[in-house]
């Protein structure tokens, strides 16, 4: 590379022609040696967007402050320090100040969450090094790599094409134009626009149709995305329609009890005579007391929690509301391949003109041979089966090998299977490829089915192989190899018997290509092929599919089979997985042949969906979110896509799925197991379930501060508690014991019961009762303990040291409570409960032991020390409180159960 101070505005690639690109790069035509990508990289470093510009932390720090409730608290600073109360001044504020930084911490921790799954889902690229093709992480590319591409593949660098085959590329991101362009290599004029430079292929573009070699010849920030880069960090808030909800009503709240305190103001001041001070402390009072400071971070830190354990669990949140949506999914609908079953193929059967064959042995290992009717036979000696053989090796995108004494495959399992069977056939697959080159593809697509190559021999000879769904290629034949016509309805009773044992089912067949014939054109592919026979290949169901599609029924989620294999294969492979409706089977055609509303009829009792195509599961979502359902739907190839988008929760594919599909989806596996998402719709719902607790916690706690404050007004008492004091239950106490709930643990029902129905109000019936039931639970502990310790001639400081401790350890109590909120907390696990639940409140009582005892505290709160009598009386307030709400929760549970 010579000109390496040339700015990339400057390098024309579009305009040079290929040879000179690859002349210039230094790249050779079987790629670039190990080494040398080493030493590219050290030049060039890695291939990766400066990350995006995010809010520096003093920014980040700043925007803490940036909060109506903070407003408010600054100004009671001002107008305390204006009055010459510096004590109360010094508190507010440095309460504002803890608030700040414990927010700022947890926002850090949040981001750091988001980040590391973001990193999740960095994108791969297939190149061509030392004439070897592998993935390697698309960050790893150099400039002279070759790299190719496919759809569904977002561009990994800007390349400059060399070999291309019906490419089309979607350049939104670079253009705004969203109709994909055909690509080509003929060079441009040097100063085409971006949209018109057509021999190029930009980094962060998607392919939609087609195939090419490109070479690397801009990396990392000098790529055009690069260069605008800025628009790509698609930064994301910790939110959810939920935490969106609440923090709306948080606002409005703040606004009512700002409101109400000025009412208390003028009451207290007019009606009451109080000083103008006096009720103004009150005031500001009633505002802290009110406004659930903590809940906004606690909804925050559960749903963090939340995603990061979906992550550990191979499920990548990609848009945050996902992880609510998941809590109300009623319906799954899965691929099979891979997904439900293993994805490890094996050949098992051949089924020729001339007869029947099993393979023996197990796995991608290639040990095992050809057996006929119980005996074994050499391919060599069988010409039929050796050309069979011979066809799938050839038509065949991917390669086998051995990697620290295990067969791996690159490329698609099932084509690795077949290269397996040629090698227990004792082909050697070098010399066949050398043989027998390849000069052209139409390669495999969900859509049509099936594959075809075209091969040539040295002496001039061409042949065309095509493999791929039975039905397909059967159409394609005329007739069938050594004889003259093609029974095909022989062929496809065939295909049944094999289907039926949940063999995946593939046909090959041939034909003699014309003279000189060097390209083959999709429309021209014609029907006068040659049949040679069927492979079955056995592709067993996970284990943990089996399991979690038994969950899935048992929390009310059915689970749909949409794959583009065989209806018999298909149906066998429900059966084992157990789904609940695997009797009936729909194929694509089946669809094809309904209106929208004969389909919205048949889709709540049909659970196997057969020979199905991308449009086809659009359609599918679209009928069943007409009947109400919350539809989680996966998907891998760039035409899933519309479903994807469609779907309550797209899930795509992380390890077989291209890039299309993740970018429209909002979940990603990172192990295309079926498993994963009954994972994450279990996790989805305890984080819901947790949000609701926190929620449920706090409030009534709230309810019963400012109750007893407003009560206080209103019978012209001195307040029971006072506005520090509030500010440090509200900040440390409340939000330290909140914080415990976002690690609590699934319920033991989460999978048994019902999904959530979509649009159920967050705060239930159930839940408003619940918080002012506790709320006046809590005003009667508090202003109970208060007029108790005045009348037992307590000095005032003293008994708001009592009023506090109770309502701390009625905080306690009613966390343990809390936890559960249907099922008895009185067991030995309900008390004990989690680690978290544990610290929490081991931290919350040292600290209220610092805030009673400590000289310093009893300066800056007024708190005095506490008697053990005393602590005895709060003791006894806070069990009978979680007496109290035990029995509630018996009650209400009596009453369910009669009712039902
Ligand atoms: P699934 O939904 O189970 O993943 P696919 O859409 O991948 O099914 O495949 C549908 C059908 O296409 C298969 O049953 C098989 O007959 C055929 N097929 C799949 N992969 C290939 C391939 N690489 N080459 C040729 N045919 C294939
Ligand atoms: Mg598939």
């Amino acid at each position: 590379m010579s000109e390496e101070q040339e700015s990339p505005e400057q390098r024309s690639w579009h305009h040079l022609e290929p040879e000179d690109v690859l002349k210039t790069l230094e790249t050779p035509e079987e790629g670039l040696a190990e080494d040398e990508v080493e030493r590219r990289r050290e030049v060039h470093g890695s291939n990766r967007l400066p990350s995006p510009r995010t809010r520096g932390p003093l920014r980040r720090f700043l925007a803490q402050f940036h909060n109506l409730l903070i407003y408010v608290l600054m100004g009671a600073a001002l107008v305390t320090a204006l009055l010459g109360h510096w004590v109360d001044t010094g508190v507010i504020l440095a309460v504002v100040l803890l608030n700040s930084i414990i927010g700022f911490v947890q926002e850090g921790k949040a981001e750091k969450a988001l980040d590391a799954i973001r990193d999740m889902l960095s994108p791969h690229a297939s190149v061509r090094r030392a004439g070897h093709r592998s993935t390697v992480p698309a960050e790893e590319l150099v400039p002279g790599d070759l790299v190719l591409i496919e759809p569904g593949d977002k561009v990994p660098a800007d390349l400059r094409l060399i070999k291309v085959k019906g490419l089309q590329v979607q350049e939104a991101v670079l253009t705004g134009e969203s109709v994909p362009v055909d690509k080509g290599v003929d060079p441009v004029e040097s100063e085409a626009e971006l949209g018109d430079r057509l021999s190029m292929a930009f980094s962060g573009t998607l392919v939609t149709a087609g195939q090419a070699t490109g070479v690397v010849v801009e990396t990392g920030a000098r790529t055009q995305i690069g260069r605008i880069s800025g628009m790509l960090s698609e930064v994301q808030t910790l939110t959810t329609p939920l935490i969106k909800a609440m923090n709306t009503f948080a606002r409005w709240l703040t606004l009512a009890i700002v409101m109400l305190a000025a009412m208390v103001f003028s009451f207290g001041l007019l009606v009451r005579d109080y000083s103008a001070v006096e009720m103004f402390m009150a005031a500001v009072a009633l505002a802290v007391a009110a406004i659930p400071e903590g809940l906004p971070a606690i909804l925050t830190v559960t749903l963090a929690i939340g995603v990061q354990l979906m992550a550990s669990r191979n499920a990548i949140i990609r848009r945050l509301p996902a992880v609510e949506t998941l809590g109300s999914v009623s319906i799954i609908c899965s691929d099979k391949t891979g997904t439900l079953t293993r994805n490890e193929m094996t050949v098992r059967s051949l089924a020729l003109a001339g007869g029947f064959y099993e393979v023996t042995g197990v796995g991608y290992d290639p040990h095992g041979a050809f057996e006929r009717d119980g005996a074994e036979v050499d391919p060599d000696d069988d010409a039929a089966l050796g050309e069979v053989i011979r066809a799938m090796v050839l038509c065949n995108d991917s390669s086998l090998y051995k990697r620290d004494d295990q067969w791996v495959v690159e490329g698609d399992p099932m084509e690795g299977a077949l290269l397996t069977a040629g090698m227990k056939a004792g082909l050697n697959m070098e010399q066949l490829n050398k043989h027998w080159p390849r000069t052209d593809v139409v390669p495999f697509e969900s859509e049509h089915r099936f594959m075809a190559t075209l091969n040539h021999d040295h002496d001039g000879n061409g042949m065309i192989y095509v493999k791929g769904a039975p039905e397909q290629i059967l159409e394609m034949c005329s007739r069938v190899s050594g004889e003259e016509s093609l029974d095909k309805d022989h062929w496809l009773a065939k295909v049944d018997e094999l289907a039926n044992r949940g063999e995946r089912i593939l046909a090959v067949a041939r034909r003699k290509s014309d003279n000189g014939q060097r390209e083959i054109k999709f429309d021209e592919l014609g029907s006068e092929f040659e049949f040679l026979g069927l492979f079955g290949l056995i592709d067993p169901p996970r284990e943990e599919a089996i399991t979690s599609v038994a969950e899935c029924q048992q929390a009310g989620i059915r689970v749909k089979m949409i794959t583009g294999d065989h209806a018999g294969t298909a149906q066998a492979i429900a059966r084992q997985l157990g789904l609940a409706h695997a009797d009936e089977v729909l194929t694509g055609r089946d669809i094809d042949s309904m209106d929208d509303e004969a389909l919205r009829e048949a889709v709540p009792r049909v659970d196997v969906f057969a020979r199905a195509a991308p449009e086809h599961k659009l359609r599918l979502v679209r009928a069943l979110q007409w009947h109400g359902y919350v539809v989680a739907m996966t998907g891998d190839g760039v035409n899933d896509a519309p479903a994807l988008k469609q779907a309550d929760v797209g899930v795509a594919m992380g390890r077989n799925g291209t890039e299309t599909a993740k970018e429209a989806s909002e979940m990603v596996l990172a192990d295309d197991n079926f498993a994963s998402i009954a994972h994450a719709v279990r996790e989805g719902r305890r984080v819901y379930d947790n949000l609701k607790k926190a929620i449920t916690f706090l409030l009534p706690i709230n309810g019963g501060e400012s109750g007893s404050i407003i009560a206080a007004i209103m019978l012209g008492m001195a307040l029971p508690i006072t506005p520090l004091q509030v500010l440090w239950v509200n900040m440390v106490s409340s939000v330290g014991l909140a914080m415990a709930l976002a690690f609590e643990p699934a319920e033991k029902d989460v999978m048994s019961r019902p999904p959530r129905k979509p649009g159920e109000p967050i705060l239930s019936l159930f839940l408003v009762w619940r918080i002012l039931f506790v709320s006046v639970l809590f005003l009667a502990g508090i202003f109970g303990m208060y007029l108790w310790s005045i009348q037992a001639g307590y000095s005032i400081d003293a008994a708001r040291t009592h009023a506090v401790n109770t309502l701390v350890i009625m905080e306690v109590f009613y966390l343990l409570s809390v936890r559960s909120l249907k099922v008895r907390s009185l067991t030995l696990k309900g008390l004990i409960g989690t680690r978290a639940v544990a610290i929490a409140i081991l931290v919350v009582v040292t600290l209220q032991m610092i805030f009673t005892y400590a000289p310093f505290m009893q300066f800056f709160f007024d708190s005095t020390a506490v008697g053990l009598y005393a602590w005895g009386i709060m003791l006894g307030v806070g069990v009978v409180l979680f007496i109290i709400l035990e029995l509630e929760k018996a009650v209400r549970n009596r009453i369910a159960q009669s009712r039902s």
